[in-house]
C-alpha cells in the first residue's frame, strides 16, 4: 500500500567522492564499498530522470513545497556549472507549480567568495560541517594526506559569513569533548543554527565510548554530554544559536513537533538519490554493511511512490512507528521513537533492538523534559499532558532497575 504522505524532498547525491577523508564517515569508513562503482559526479540525464519523477511526485501528492539538498561525498566537486543547471531543471519542471527550497551539504573546504556568490545567486541553504575548534576537528576531519581540515573548513565559512549567505553548521558529537567549550566557540563565531549529529554506530560496531566499556544505566558519556549542552545552552539568557536537535525535542516535549529522523514519531519523508540514479532509503544506513542501501530501485524505473514498498525503504520511513518490543514497553517511546534506525542494527537481530545509545537518550529526554516541568506553569503543563517521569521511572519500564 502506498503512503499517503508524500515525500518532503531528495538527498541528491551529486559527488560519491571526497577530498577529505573523516575517519568516522559512515559513507566509506564503516564497510560500504559500494561508492567505487558509482560515476563520480552525476550525469545531467540522471538530473532529467530525477525532475520527471519529483514532478510526478508531486503531482501524486499535491506537494505544494520540495526540498532538494545537493550532497555528497563531496558537492561542490560537481562544480559551479551542474549546480546552475540543476537549478534550472528544477525550476523548468516544477518552479511555477511547486515552491523549491535548495540546500547544500559541504565540508566547506572548497568554499570561497566565487562559490558563495553562486550559490546566494541560485538561493541556496548552506550546512557547513565542522565538528568544533581544531583540537576536536581535526582529530577525525583530516584529508587524504592525514592532514587536518579545519582551518581550510573555517576560511569556507569566513567567506559564507561574508557574503551573507544563508548557512548552519553540522557537527558530529564528540563525547571525548567538552561540550561547553564546544558551545562557546561556536557561539563566538557567530553562528544562529547549529545541530550536532550522534555518531553512526550500531550494536557490532559500537561508539567509541563503548568499545572498551559497555554502556549501562550508570554509563552513558554521550547523554552526559548531552545533558551538559542542553543545561548550558538553556539556561544561556544572551542571544544564543538554535540547536536543532534541543529545539525539536523540547517541542515534541510541548507536544508541538513530532519529530524527525533521530527520535519522535514522524514517518521520515527523505530519500536518497546516488549518483547512477539508485534510489536508497537513507545514507547513515550503510553503516549497517557493504551494499545494505541497496535495494535495486532507480530513477529510470521507479516512481518515488513504488519506492515506498521496498522493505529498507519502509523501515525506515516508518522507524519511530516500527518499533522493536524493549521500545513498545518504553515509558517514554513516543518522544524517543527507538532513536535512529541505524543505531539499532545488529547482524543478527537486523533492527529488533533498542538503540545503542538507549541509556543516554533515556537519560537526555527524562533530564530535559524535567527540566521544562520546572519552568512551566500548571496551566501548560496540564495542556501538554506532562507528567514529571525521572531516569530510573524510565528504566523500570523496559524492566531495568537502575
Ligand atoms: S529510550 Fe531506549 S527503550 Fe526507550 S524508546 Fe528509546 S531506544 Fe527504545
Amino acid at each position: 500500500m502506498p503512503s499517503q504522505q508524500g515525500l518532503s524532498g531528495v538527498v541528491v547525491k551529486i559527488a560519491s567522492r571526497c577530498n577529505i577523508n573523516c575517519s568516522y564517515c559512515y559513507m566509506y569508513q564503516m564497510g560500504d564499498e559500494s561508492y567505487r562503482f558509482l560515476p563520480k559526479v552525476m550525469a545531467y540525464a540522471q538530473v532529467d530522470q530525477l525532475m520527471e519523477r519529483v514532478s510526478r511526485h508531486c503531482d501524486e501528492f499535491k506537494l505544494a513545497e520540495f526540498d532538494f539538498i545537493l550532497h555528497g561525498g563531496e558537492p561542490l566537486l560537481a562544480g559551479k556549472p551542474f549546480f546552475r543547471k540543476f537549478v534550472e531543471k528544477a525550476r523548468a519542471a516544477l518552479g511555477t507549480r511547486v515552491k523549491l527550497k535548495f540546500g547544500v551539504q559541504t565540508n566547506g573546504v572548497l568554499l570561497d567568495a566565487a562559490w558563495c556568490e553562486w550559490l546566494n545567486d541560485l538561493s541556496f541553504h548552506i550546512g557547513i560541517s565542522l565538528d568544533g575548534p581544531a583540537h576536536w576537528h581535526d582529530r577525525f576531519r583530516k584529508d587524504h594526506r592525514q592532514l587536518g581540515s579545519h582551518a581550510r573548513t573555517v576560511a569556507g565559512l569566513k567567506a559564507a559569513q561574508l557574503a551573507n549567505c544563508r548557512l548552519g553548521i553540522l557537527a558530529v558529537m564528540d563525547a571525548a569533548s567538552d561540550p561547553l567549550e564546544l558551545y562557546a566557540y561556536f557561539k563566538g563565531l557567530g553562528i544562529d543554527y547549529l545541530d550536532f549529529l550522534w555518531p553512526d554506530y550500531h550494536h557490532d560496531k559500537p561508539p567509541p565510548l563503548y568499545a572498551q566499556r559497555a554502556s549501562t544505566p550508570a554509563y552513558t558519556p554521550y547523554g552526559d554530554w548531552w545533558i551538559r549542552l542542553f543545561d548550558c545552552w538553556f539556561t544561556d539568557r544572551g542571544a544564543k544559536p538554535r540547536i536543532r536537535f534541543l529545539n525539536q525535542l523540547i517541542f515534541m516535549i510541548l507536544g508541538i513537533d513530532t519529530g524527525f529522523e533521530s527520535i519522535g514519531q514522524e514517518e521520515n519523508r527523505y530519500l536518497i538519490v546516488e549518483t547512477d540514479g539508485g534510489i536508497e532509503a537513507s545514507d547513515y544506513l550503510k553503516a549497517c554493511g557493504d551494499g545494505f542501501t541497496k535495494e535495486g530501485m532507480h530513477l529510470a524505473h521507479h516512481e518515488f511512490s513504488e519506492v515506498y514498498a521496498s522493505p529498507l525503504v519502509n523501515m525506515h520511513r516508518q522507524s519511530h512507528r516500527i518499533l522493536p518490543h524493549v521500545c513498545r514497553q518504553c515509558r517514554i517511546r513516543q518522544v524517543c521513537g527507538g532513536g535512529h534506525l541505524a543505531h539499532r542494527f545488529s547482524a543478527e537481530s537486523q533492527f529488533a533492538n533498542a538503540s545503542v545509545y538507549c541509556y543516554d537518550l533515556m537519560k537526555l529526554l527524562t533530564h530535559v523534559q524535567n527540566v521544562l516541568l520546572s519552568h512551566l506553569s500548571s496551566g501548560t503543563i496540564e495542556g501538554a499532558g506532562l507528567a514529571p517521569t525521572t531516569y530510573a521511572d524510565a528504566l523500570k519500564s523496559i524492566n531495568i532497575v537502575k
